[in-house]
């Protein structure tokens, strides 16, 4: 297997991929909390994972994706203040939190099977893992790391310090920490200020509560993780990911809970995707500055000239590499749309090319070049450049001016189903099923009728057969790079 160099946030440097149980691999990515539409940059998140899952498989792997649902517990504050997201919801729509988690769960789903993400292998719930969460609450109150306080657990974080780093993923230091963090006020059940919840107690108003040792409440946000991911994926598993965001709250009290716990840290790899900013700001619901996908699709976001295809904005994400921040313009889609066109209409091209016997390009090389790039922290940006060679070894050709064997022209062709179709999980647009794949070859056999006929000078009937497809809605271009179709 190749070798794979990935950036660890737990030892901040790039690491050589180790896996524990080759050739199985086991990945946790932190999931949307189902209150509302995911926004474009929720999406970012999701499909630099889906990049990286389709990559490790691409390579071999038998990995096993867990990506969890948050439909309970994740109040609006990170640390356990303000209101349940979803029970204020359901309160202003008049539905029942369950209503609200199905609406947005079947909402995520399909605008990431737009963009064409995978399923992951499983999609549990906080819901559904209310046991699991009690029961490691109940371990490490007896492991003495969290202690029950007027129907709240809480997880005893100093007393933790001590024996831990309890900032391993962001290298900050604890005393910072606690400056940052506001001071207890007299009602608090807390013992120390950076304590967070691991169960917290229902008002009697709340709706989605359940009986507990404790007394009637629901699991703090933290403890969904810690519970789903060694419930499917053992205490100890390869890699664990999430936005950046996550990485200082969340994922932090996700380790402290799994060592208080069994005594492991969960994850070897801790990837962490960056933010996709507009005009430099996170984008973020709360900011008001959150574009959702389909008012990119459709175009009528008032900041938006026109819209945009799902895979033009795949490929937009694709352009910058996962780690960087991605700002977002009209600009920029525009630039993106362009370019993924340019790779689409080329690989139509290579469909034309006829072989040379002997080739002037080396598109072994080219292929080795592909996967360097992938190996390095799968750096997306970098691939991109490569494919462009590929277009323009396949223009070259086209236009006569160098020769590709027969060889070469499979691997181009490898190239494209392995990196762009496979690995990016970009797709041409028009594929929609199998329609249009039959589509798809009647046009290829029409277009090669009309070439034929021009090439006996039977204009008419090359005339005929254009002025048809007009007539059907189909348009055909004759382009520097060959014939081209659309609808
Ligand atoms: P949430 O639904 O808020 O729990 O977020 C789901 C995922 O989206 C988390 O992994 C976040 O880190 C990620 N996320 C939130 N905002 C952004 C953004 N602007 N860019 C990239 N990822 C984001
Ligand atoms: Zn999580």
């Amino acid at each position: 297997m190749e070798k794979l160099f990935i950036y660890n946030t737990l030892s901040r440097t790039k690491e050589e991929f180790k896996v524990i149980n080759a050739p199985f691999l086991g990945m946790y990515v932190c999931g949307p909390t189902v209150y509302s539409d995911v926004h474009l940059g929720n999406c970012r998140t999701f499909m630099s994972f889906d990049l990286i899952y389709r990559y490790l498989i691409h390579l071999g792997y038998k990995v096993r994706y867990v990506r969890n649902v948050t439909d309970a517990g994740h109040l609006e504050g990170d640390r356990d203040e303000g209101d349940d997201k979803f029970a204020k919801k359901a309160k202003l729509m008049q539905l029942e939190p369950m209503e609200i988690v199905q609406k947005y769960t079947v909402g995520f789903r399909d605008i990431m099977a737009l963009l064409n993400n995978l399923p992951p292998s499983i999609e549990p719930t906080a819901t559904g893992h209310i046991i699991e969460q009690q029961e490691i609450t109940k371990q490490i109150i007896k492991n003495g790391l969290a202690y029950e306080h007027n129907g709240n657990v809480y997880f005893d974080v100093e007393k933790y310090a001590k024996s831990n780093n309890y900032t391993v993923l962001t290298n900050r230091k604890l005393e910072e920490l606690l400056e940052n963090t506001r001071e207890l006020e007299g009602q608090d059940d807390k013992k120390g200020r950076l304590d967070f919840a691991l169960w917290i107690k229902a008002k009697p108003e709340h709706l989605m509560k359940w009986p507990s040792p404790w007394g009637v409440g629901f699991p703090g946000w933290h403890i969904e993780c810690s519970a789903m991911s060694t419930k499917y994926l053992g205490e100890q598993f390869d890699i664990h990911g999430g936005g950046m965001d996550l990485q200082a709250t969340h994922h932090t009290n996700e380790i402290a809970q799994n060592i208080a716990y069994c005594g492991k840290s969960p994850a070897n790899y801790w990837l962490h995707t960056n933010m996709l900013t507009v005009n430099g700001q996170k984008m973020s619901k709360s900011l008001g500055n959150s574009f959702l996908p389909m008012e990119l699709f459709t175009g009528s976001h008032p900041l938006l000239a026109k819209g945009f295809s799902p895979m033009a904005v795949r490929f937009f994400m694709m352009q910058t590499h996962y780690r960087s921040t991605l700002d977002f313009s009209n600009d920029a889609l525009t630039a993106s749309e362009k370019a993924y066109n340019r790779l689409m209409d080329s690989y139509k091209v290579l469909q034309s090319i006829k072989a040379s016997p002997k080739s002037g390009e080396n598109v072994a090389a080219l292929e080795r070049a592909c996967y360097e790039a992938m190996n390095d922290d799968f750096n997306t940006p970098v691939l991109i450049a490569h494919l462009f060679e590929a277009i323009r070894m396949i223009n070259s050709a086209h236009d006569k001016k160098t020769a590709l064997s027969q060889a070469d022209i499979d691997l181009l062709h490898k190239i494209y189903q392995h990196f762009v179709f496979d690995v990016m999980g970009l797709k041409k647009e028009e594929e929609t099923g199998k329609a249009s794949t039959a589509l798809e070859s009647v046009m290829q056999l029409v277009l090669e009728l009309r070439d034929k006929a021009k090439a006996n000078k039977d204009f008419a009937t090359s005339d005929e057969i254009r002025n048809k497809l007009t007539a059907a809605n189909i348009q055909v271009k004759d382009g520097k790079e060959g014939v081209t179709w659309s609808i």
